[in-house]
Order: structure tokens, then sequence, then C-alpha cells
């Protein structure tokens, strides 16, 4: 399908959320390239659901397919799938503070602000979060 391998310009325009300081970058082809792009489009698309309702119901489930897509760009940037490395408070709604999760990525600390509509029951259960999680009142 790609003639040329290497990532041109012009490629890069197409997805400009792609992060191309990534220091995995010059490893990526083409083909992973254009893959992890339109996972970025569908993550967008997401967030425009996410978006548009209130329903803190709709928002866990959305938000648990945007998990699976970080997975899967996990897996296309060359890393093992690993939810501490999820950027899981930057959906839309999410009410978690930004700052605090952004200091213990890579940990499994997770703070969770009580009137979070998402967080505060989507990570309850989950197998991934157990017992590390902070609550804030707010
Ligand atoms: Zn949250």
């Amino acid at each position: 399908m790609f003639k040329n391998k290497y990532i041109e310009q012009s490629d890069l325009d197409k997805f400009p959320s792609i992060n191309v300081t990534f220091f995995r970058f010059p490893y990526i082809n083409k083909k992973t390239f254009y893959k992890i792009g339109k996972l970025h489009l569908k993550r967008f698309e997401i967030y425009d659901l996410m978006k548009k309702t209130d329903s803190s119901q709709r928002l866990i489930q959305l938000s648990k397919k945007v998990t699976k897509i970080e997975f899967k760009l996990q897996k296309l940037w060359g890393f093992k799938a690993n939810i501490k490395f999820h950027r899981w408070f930057d959906v839309p709604k999410c009410k978690c503070s930004k700052l605090d999760n952004e200091e213990n990525i890579g940990s499994n600390f997770k703070i969770i602000t009580n009137s979070c509509p998402i967080h505060q029951l989507h990570l309850q259960g989950n197998r991934y979060a157990k017992s590390y999680i902070r609550r804030y009142k707010k």
C-alpha cells in the first residue's frame, strides 16, 4: 500500500495530534504511523461523544473504550500495554486533578475527585487500580 516506507511531512500533517518528538519515533514505520493516526481520530470521536453526554454510565462506558485505544497505542509505539502510563484523567468531563495525576504517571497511584462522574465509580472496581486510589472530597 505504501510506496515509501518513510514518514514524510505530508503524513505528519494529516495527524497533528501525534507527538513526533516521541523518542521511539524514528523506529515507527509508515504503516504503524497511520494506525496510530487512525486511533487518535477514533479517540477524538469518543471524546466528542463524551462532551455531548452527562450520563455517568455512558461516560464510563466511553472512557473504557478510550482505555482500550490507549492499550493499542502503547503497543503500536512499541511498549507493553500498561495502565500505569495511561493519561486516563485527560478524558472530557473528568474532574480529577490533572496536575496530581500527571505527577503519578508510572505509579499505581490514582487521585480521584469524589465529584468526578467517571472515575469515582469506574476505577473503584477496576482490577488495575485497586487499593491505591486516594480520594479528594470536592
Ligand atoms: Zn476523573
